[in-house]
C-alpha cells in the first residue's frame, strides 16, 4: 500500500490553507491537535441552530460538491424529505479512484476528524442517526487512522448518544471497500454498502428518496462535508469571499505528472493551472507544457492554450471541459497521446462492471484500436472508427464510467489528430518512451 507524502503545506506555497493548513505537524491526526486548531467549534455552531436554518446556511455558503459533479451540498441536504418515519443515513464517499485524484486519501490521513466533525453537522441537518465512510479499502493505514479519530470522537462525546447534550444520538460505521473503480459511483457504493456486486443503479430514484436499504440518503464527497465545519467557525461569508461568484470557497488540488513539485495544493476555485504552476516551481526543468486534464482523466483534455482558464466549474465548462477532481495531471512534449490515452482507455476497459453494452464492448474495441494504433497497426480509417465507438459509447451508458471512457477518446483526436496520423503513416511511435517518466 502506498499512502501518498503529506505536502509542505507552507503559505508560501499555498494561498489558502484551510483543510491543508497543520497537516505537517506531528500528529496532525490526533483529536488534540484538530481542537488546537478550533476543531469541533463548527459543530457548537451548528447545534445551536435549528436542522432547516442549519440547511438554508450551508446553501446559502454556496458549497458545491467536491466529488467532481460540483451539485450544490445544502441543496442535496434539502432533499431528504422529513416526517416520513423512514431512517435517513449519510454515507460520504471516500472511495476516491479517478486517476490522478489524490485529495481525499491524504485529506484523510493528515485530518480525519475535520470529515467527522463534519459528518456530525450534516446528520444533524438531516436527522439522520447513523452514518457511514466507504472508503478505498486498498489504503489500510488511512483506514486505522480514521478508526483511531472516530474512536477519539466517540470518546469525547462527539458522537455516541446526547452529542454535546444536545439530543442527538449518531453512529458512525467506517467500511473499506474491495478496490473497484465503479464503487465510487454513488448507487454502485450503495449495493456494495449492503452487501452486494456494487453495479449502478437506475437514478432516478436518486439516493436522496431510495439510497441505502432504500431510504433516503445523502451520499456527499469526504472533501465536501470536511469542508463544512470550517464554513460552520469562520461564516457563510468568509466561505464565499474565496473562489468565484457561482463556485465559491477554498478546494484541494492534485497536482501530478511532469511538474517540478507534484503533490496537493490548496487554494480557491478559479485559481488558473498557470497561476499553481507559479506557485509549485512550474513543469520539470527543460521542458513544456503539452496537454493536461482538468478534473482526471474522465474529463476532456486540456493544452497549453489553456492555462489560464478559471479552474472553477464555469470556467473549465465554458472551455469545453468539466472541473470534475481537480485532477491536474499535466504531460510534457515527451509524452506521446496515443500512448497516454491507450492507458486510460485500457483501465476503463478494465474497471467497466459490464452491466450495460455501449461501455462493456466499446471500451474493450476502443483498446483493440488503440494498441494497433500505437503499435504501428493502425489504418487511417481507425481514427473514424475510434470517434464513432465513443459517440456510442457517450451520453449512451447506464453510469458515468462510460462517458469518462469517450472524454480523452474525443479530446485527443481534437487537439492531436495529427499525432494519431503520424502512428499510421511512420507505422510506430514517434516518441522515445526512455525519455517520459510518466509511464514509466
Ligand atoms: P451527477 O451530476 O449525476 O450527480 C451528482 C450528485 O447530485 C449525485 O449525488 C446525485 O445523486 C445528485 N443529484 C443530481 N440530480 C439530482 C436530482 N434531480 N435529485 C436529487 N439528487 C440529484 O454526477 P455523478 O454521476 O453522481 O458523478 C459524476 C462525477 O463523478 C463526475 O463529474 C466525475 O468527475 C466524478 N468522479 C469522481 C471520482 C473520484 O474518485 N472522486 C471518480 C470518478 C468520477
Ligand atoms: Fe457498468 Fe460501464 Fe455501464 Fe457504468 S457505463 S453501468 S461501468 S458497463
Amino acid at each position: 500500500t502506498v499512502v501518498p507524502e503529506v505536502k509542505d503545506t507552507s503559505p508560501e506555497k499555498l494561498l489558502a490553507p484551510v483543510l491543508s493548513a497543520f497537516w505537517d505537524e506531528d500528529r496532525s491526526w490526533s483529536l488534540d491537535v484538530y481542537r488546537r486548531h478550533g476543531g469541533y467549534e463548527g459543530l457548537r455552531k451548528a447545534l445551536a441552530m435549528s436542522p432547516d436554518d442549519l440547511i438554508a446556511y450551508v446553501k446559502e455558503s454556496g458549497l458545491r460538491g467536491r466529488g467532481g459533479a460540483g451539485f450544490p451540498t445544502g441543496m442535496k441536504w434539502q432533499f431528504i424529505p422529513q416526517g416520513d418515519g423512514k431512517p435517513h443515513y449519510l454515507v460520504v464517499n471516500a472511495d476516491e479512484s479517478e486517476p490522478g485524484t489524490c485529495k481525499d486519501i491524504p485529506l484523510l490521513f493528515a485530518n480525519p476528524h475535520s470529515l467527522v466533525e463534519g459528518i456530525v453537522i450534516a446528520c444533524y441537518a438531516i436527522r439522520s442517526s447513523h452514518a457511514f465512510i466507504y472508503l478505498r479499502g486498498e489504503v489500510v493505514p488511512v483506514l486505522r487512522r480514521l478508526h483511531e479519530a472516530v474512536r477519539e470522537a466517540y470518546a469525547a462525546g462527539y458522537l455516541g448518544e446526547n452529542i454535546l447534550g444536545s439530543g442527538l444520538d449518531l453512529e458512525l460505521t467506517v467500511h473499506a471497500g474491495a478496490g473497484a473503480y465503479i464503487c465510487g459511483e454513488e448507487t454502485a457504493l450503495l449495493d456494495s454498502l449492503e452487501g452486494r456486486r456494487g453495479q449502478p443503479r437506475l437514478r432516478p430514484p436518486f439516493p436522496a428518496v431510495e439510497g441505502l436499504y432504500a431510504c433516503p440518503t445523502v451520499v456527499n464527497n469526504v472533501e465536501s462535508i470536511a469542508s463544512v465545519p470550517a464554513i460552520l467557525k469562520n461564516g457563510k461569508d468568509w466561505f464565499r469571499s474565496m473562489g468565484s461568484e457561482k463556485s465559491p470557497g477554498f478546494t484541494l488540488y492534485s497536482l501530478s505528472g511532469h511538474v517540478a513539485s507534484p503533490g496537493q495544493y490548496e487554494a480557491p476555485l478559479g485559481i488558473t493551472l498557470r497561476q499553481l504552476l507559479d506557485m509549485s516551481g512550474g513543469m520539470r526543468a527543460g521542458h513544456r507544457l503539452k496537454f493536461w486534464t482538468p478534473g482526471g482523466s474522465s474529463t476532456p483534455m486540456f493544452t497549453d492554450e489553456h492555462l489560464d482558464v478559471p479552474l472553477d466549474y464555469e470556467g473549465v465548462g465554458a472551455a469545453g471541459s468539466m472541473l470534475g477532481t481537480k485532477a491536474l495531471q499535466c504531460f510534457d512534449e515527451t509524452t506521446c497521446v496515443v500512448r497516454a490515452v491507450t492507458r486510460w482507455t485500457e483501465f476503463y476497459a478494465h474497471e467497466s462492471c459490464g452491466k450495460c453494452t455501449p461501455c462493456r464492448e466499446g471500451t474493450y474495441w476502443l483498446v483493440q484500436l488503440l494498441r494497433d494504433i500505437e503499435a504501428g497497426k493502425g489504418v487511417m480509417s481507425d481514427l473514424d472508427k475510434l470517434g464513432d465507438i465513443a459517440d456510442n459509447i457517450n451520453g449512451k451508458s447506464f453510469c458515468a464510467l462510460g462517458d469518462g471512457a469517450a472524454s480523452p477518446i474525443f479530446s485527443s483526436l481534437k487537439y492531436f489528430r495529427e499525432e494519431y496520423e503520424q502512428h499510421i503513416t511512420g507505422r510506430g511511435c514517434p516518441f522515445d518512451p526512455a525519455k517520459s517518466t510518466a509511464w514509466a
